[in-house]
């Protein structure tokens, strides 16, 4: 096992019902989403972070979830502030992977890049990326 340096960060929904702590790594995988459920769940496009297993510490009896479908036929859920519907982190499935949405967060001094995902199948036609923009 490589040790890897993990950072404290601390985070919060617009009401402050929410408020949580997540261990990520100094470079964390962060994805930029501009696919279509990301656009009718949160009316635009997501930046989300994956999380390692027990990384986030949060009060769950404080959110409240919505199961959909994903495009493989696994679920995707979204779990969100009951007061005011901040969304704080999806669970896809799938990967068996949750991500935390980066916007919660109340520093995003440190995250430094994002690949974006989903781009060439949906994106607003006003949004132009660097497509040589890779994560590190
Ligand atoms: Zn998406
Ligand atoms: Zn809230």
């Amino acid at each position: 096992m490589n040790e890897k340096k993990m950072i404290n960060h601390t985070g919060s929904c617009i009401c402050g019902e929410i408020k949580f702590t997540v261990n990520l790594d100094e470079k964390p995988r962060i994805f930029t989403c501009h696919c279509v459920d990301c656009r009718k769940k949160l009316g635009g496009i997501a930046t989300i972070i994956q999380l390692r297993e027990g990384a986030l510490k949060v009060d769950e009896s404080k959110l409240s979830k919505h199961t959909h479908n994903g495009g493989s036929g696994k679920t995707i859920t979204k779990f969100f502030c009951k007061v005011c519907a901040a969304p704080l982190t999806t669970y896809v499935e799938k990967w068996k992977v949750s991500y935390l949405y980066a916007g919660l967060l109340d520093s995003i001094s440190s995250l430094q890049s994002a690949k974006n995902i989903f781009y060439d199948e949906s994106h607003f036609p006003f949004i132009k990326i660097n497509e040589n923009e890779t994560i590190v």
